[in-house]
């Protein structure tokens, strides 16, 4: 049966590697639809879509969310035909950023120094600390320009069906900042999600001991938003989370 199809997807490749040499492309790309993807790759295993090392900086651009088989060869040939001085600042960035980018020991974001810099940062108010699940929601909340404090980066968010507990993220850490350091108000910036939610919830238990105050981001109407179109929960929660003019 592998046999009769393997015959058939040569035959089927020839034929259009010769239509694709009229057209002047001189790569590879036809998948016959009637094949999965791992039987196409399968069949093709011996062959290499231009080069060895082409293939492997496919490979490896396939590494990346979202980028597949057809993306990552387009962009690998971008680099080759069109911007290659671009492509070796950028090997060159991804070099030294995997070497030398590391957590830093105080938030547990990124960091080129054992102390990032919004850590080191004098003019920060050293008695508002904001968690959040990962270094991306630290970049997000430094967007807005509207936050001055601290912050600590937990690493992610309970979740006992994935096997994720409090051993596996940063909570004793911040247990024991919490206690050495005067924190005014601590923050809860994680996720509104089940697990978001509990983990805040599982925080708030853990050192409300030694914080006074401890606030959750507030929910409900985004910037913009029509009534008519929110979910009843998001609306339920705007209604109870509702402010002075
Ligand atoms: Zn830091």
């Amino acid at each position: 049966m592998v046999l009769k199809k393997h015959v058939k997807y040569k035959a089927f490749s020839r034929q259009k590697q010769h239509a694709e040499h009229k057209n002047g492309v001189v790569i590879d790309t036809i998948r016959p639809h009637f094949y999965s993807y791992d039987l196409y790759m399968k069949l093709k295993k011996e062959d290499t879509l231009l080069t060895a090392k082409f293939d492997q900086l496919v490979k490896q651009l396939r590494i990346l969310p979202g980028v597949g088989q057809k993306s990552a060869q387009r962009m690998a040939l971008h680099l080759l035909t069109k911007k290659r001085p671009q492509g070796m600042a950028l090997a060159q960035a991804l070099d030294e950023a995997m070497r030398d980018i590391v957590e830093c020991q105080r938030c547990h974001s990124f960091s080129d120094e054992a102390i990032c810099p919004l850590c080191q940062d004098p003019r920060r108010d050293d008695g508002l600390l904001c968690v959040v699940e990962t270094a991306a929601d630290v970049m997000a909340i430094e967007q807005t320009a509207g936050y001055r404090g601290r912050y600590f980066v937990l690493g992610g968010h309970l979740s006992p069906l994935d096997g994720i507990s409090a051993d596996d993220l940063n909570i004793d850490q911040l247990v024991w900042r919490v206690k050495q350091e005067p924190v005014a108000e601590l923050i809860l910036a994680t996720g509104t999600t089940v697990e978001g939610q509990t983990t805040a919830h599982f925080i708030s238990e853990a050192v409300n001991r030694h914080v006074s105050k401890i606030t959750r981001l507030a929910q409900g109407v985004p910037m913009g938003g029509e009534l008519e179109y929110l979910d009843s929960m998001t609306l339920g929660q705007a209604m109870q989370n509702r402010s002075f003019l």
